[in-house]
């Protein structure tokens, strides 16, 4: 969401006059998106935003903001913390900020916001550069309270885009060239608008001409409905690739957590998505070391994972978060850090195992791929996408991006496949 939001505040930006600069030595005004998901992300932004406060010795031009979650988590705070910050912005200012900014300057008066306003999404609808895959924000914040997150204190309550603006904006990169587009929120199957629900969505979008793939992240599994999953077999368009953050698999952690379900219905949801779509990737976001979590609870997590089988996860070792329930369970019920990491590294070889697996199949296959840009590494390398999600990198020109080819897949690693392209 950090990523789209920085895109279109750059549009924004650049639509009252702004310049962007390559180089941010080169700038004038600096703002840092900031995140609050774990600690370390904030020690990091303001270790930054010391550095760069720095310039304002030589620069007397020099202005420097902190918006995004951890300006809405820490107010006022930061301004203490680092007294010469020009603005402090929640994610609900991303409109406002070229409005804000002129007020700055003209009255020289910094700006800290702490209270939350509603989202205007339209700035999501300002014009971005033509990309192959278009994220598409349909809604901000969350109601859901599980009791490790920060995003409900960050991003406030669950708000939605209303459905024809997620619509025209979709239309828009279509006729730009854009082929997929990613639908993107905190739990984005309780999107509603005036009656109108995510299937709702999905149906509009598969009727729009140019875009040839829909996912979504990230789903709740307690609003995969019936209809949602019918979707998978629908609608050509939603991909068979499932993000589904579970977080543990032990039906006390997960209450502790208010996650709302247990692994007996994640387990009949997975068995319902890949009946209906049996090449389905599935993927999933995991915590260990949640406090609490006995090594019995964490076994129940690693033998929910060998027998689903999870292709690709994110494994996030728990890090206590201000104001949240589970915060406050620590100092008890903390798990120590050196049993995080070993039950970190038991996951990660577990995934290292399924992943190689997974995609190991795709090897002497020919895969539709939607070629997305340069790969970062090799000169006359390209990247792009399976159906199931999976990167793959080959030998192109840049003439190919944005179109879709058939790769034929030579190797295969636990995160990327690799192949060329050849006649079939
Ligand atoms: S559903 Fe996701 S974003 Fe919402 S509170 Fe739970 S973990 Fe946080």
């Amino acid at each position: 969401m950090n990523f789209r939001d920085s895109e279109a505040l750059k549009a924004v930006l650049e639509a009252d006059g702004h310049t962007l600069v390559d180089n941010e030595s080169e700038a004038d005004l600096v703002l840092l998106n900031t995140c609050s998901v774990r600690d370390c992300a904030e020690a990091k932004a303001i270790g930054k935003a010391r550095r760069l406060l720095q310039n304002k010795r030589t620069n007397l031009r020099y202005r420097l903001g902190i918006i995004g979650c951890m300006a809405a988590r820490r107010g006022q705070q930061l301004t203490k913390l680092l007294p010469q910050l020009d603005w402090v912005l929640p994610p609900t200012s991303l409109n406002d900020i070229p409005h804000i900014i002129q007020e700055t300057l003209r009255t020289n008066t910094p700006k800290v916001i702490t209270n939350f306003q509603s989202y205007n999404f339209a700035c999501y609808e300002q014009p971005l550069p033509f990309t192959p895959v278009r994220w598409i924000p349909i809604q901000q914040g969350c109601s859901m309270g599980c009791s490790y997150c920060i995003v409900p204190h960050t991003r406030g309550h669950q708000q939605n885009r209303p459905f024809d603006s997620i619509l025209r904006e979709i239309q828009t990169a279509a006729d730009q060239g854009t082929r997929e587009i990613i639908l993107l929120g905190q739990i984005v199957n309780a999107y509603r608008d005036n009656g109108k629900t995510f299937v709702d969505l999905l149906h509009a979008i598969q009727a729009i001409d140019g875009i040839e793939r829909i996912r979504f992240i990230s789903p709740h599994p307690t609003f995969f409905t019936d209809q949602l999953i019918q979707c998978f077999k629908t609608l050509p368009k939603c991909c068979p690739s499932v993000h589904l953050p579970i977080q543990s698999a032990s039906n006390r952690i997960l209450q502790h957590m208010h996650r709302g379900y247990t692994q007996e219905t994640l387990t009949a949801l997975i068995q319902a998505l890949r009946t209906i779509q049996p090449q389905l990737s599935l993927s999933t976001d995991l915590i260990v070391g949640y406090p609490g979590e006995t090594d019995a609870d964490f076994e129940q997590t690693v033998q929910f994972f060998k027998k689903i089988q999870f292709d690709m996860a994110y494994i996030f070792k728990y890090s206590p978060r201000p104001n949240t329930p589970a915060a406050e369970l620590v100092a008890v019920h903390g798990i120590p850090k050196d049993v995080q990491e070993k039950r970190n590294q038991v996951l990660l070889d577990c995934l290292s195992q399924s992943s190689l697996r997974y995609n190991q199949q795709f090897v002497h296959t020919y895969q539709s791929v939607l070629v997305e840009g340069h790969a970062p590494k090799g000169a006359h390398k390209l990247f792009g996408r399976t159906i199931v999600n999976k990167k793959v990198i080959f030998d192109g020109d840049s003439s190919l991006i944005g179109s879709f080819q058939s790769v034929w897949i030579e190797r295969a690693t636990t995160s990327v496949l690799e192949g060329c392209i050849k006649p079939v």
